[in-house]
């Protein structure tokens, strides 16, 4: 899709299943299930929508999936699929080569929003894009390298330290911005680092979400995950962000909704946010 001067396109690395219960905090099931249904493990479907934004100034990649470094029982537990078309087949297949991407920008390190960053090249672990710098926030970097018990097992070093070792890692302090118009902005709440990604060009205004806004049914302000280390930080950005977008009409995108990648953010006659897809 066109925004101002730039093309957004959705680039998916496949589904993956997590815990329903997790998904939606202390909501309960009997809430949320009308929306996702569980499978028979209490799982509910999840994608794994990047960005990839088409500028002036080359190619700009927002969050790179799940990547294929998983093993077998990795991928039974997250309910991964064989078969699903990858994040390097859907960027090939928008036209693009991985050699054009100039830029790599994770929200945050967790194992679901980066993992396509490296792959294996033999028993070597090598940057996926060979011309691109890699934009990571210095504490999520610290934070991941040096994680809590609790948070532990959503980090996984292989997707950031061959980019240290390669050269191409290029750390930031809360805010960058790899290209003009594309921003990343710390908003606190899934965790004390990870950033939401706004875009504006030509006068419109896109946001990429990350894990603030990780589905189109965590737009209710209490609809939050209890992954969250923050969650009444993630509550107050929430309250924040969410009628800013939709006071400037920004177009919104939702990394992990199974249905609903992009949408605008309108209200109801209860005066409650909910989102109109946008088909992408
Ligand atoms: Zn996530």
């Amino acid at each position: 899709m066109r925004l101002g001067e730039v093309n957004l396109h959705v680039i998916r690395d496949g589904g993956f299943r997590l815990d329903g219960g997790a998904m939606f905090g202390v909501v309960p099931k009997v809430l949320w299930e009308t929306r996702a249904r569980a499978d028979d493990r209490n799982r509910i479907r999840m994608s794994t929508n990047c960005l990839l934004v088409e500028t002036s100034d080359g190619l700009v990649l927002i969050d790179s999936g799940l990547g294929d470094k998983n093993d077998e029982k990795f991928r039974d537990i997250f309910g991964m699929k064989d078969d699903d078309s990858r994040l390097p087949e859907a960027i090939s297949g928008k036209g693009f080569s991985l050699e054009e991407v100039r830029h790599v920008l994770s929200t945050h390190l967790h194992f679901d929003h980066c993992g396509w960053n490296t792959r294996y090249d033999g028993e070597k672990i090598v940057p996926t894009f060979p011309n691109a710098t890699y934009w990571l926030e210095r504490s999520e970097v610290a934070h991941a390298r040096n994680p809590t018990q609790r948070d532990r097992a959503s980090y996984d070093a292989r997707n950031w330290e061959p980019l240290f070792e390669a050269g191409v890692a290029r750390e930031f302090d809360d805010a960058a911005e790899p290209v003009p118009g594309v921003r990343a902005v710390k908003a606190r709440g899934h965790n004390a680092d990870m950033c939401v990604v706004t875009i504006e060009s030509g006068g419109e205004n896109a946001v990429f979400w990350a894990d603030l806004v990780p589905t189109i049914h965590h737009v209710p302000y209490p609809w939050i995950m209890g992954y969250d280390l923050y969650p009444l930080e993630t509550l107050a950005n929430k309250q924040e962000w969410l009628p800013r977008a939709h006071a400037g009409e920004w177009t919104c995108f939702f990394e992990h909704d199974p249905e609903v990648a992009c949408g605008k953010l309108v209200e109801s006659a209860r005066g409650k946010l909910t989102v109109e897809p946008i088909a992408i």
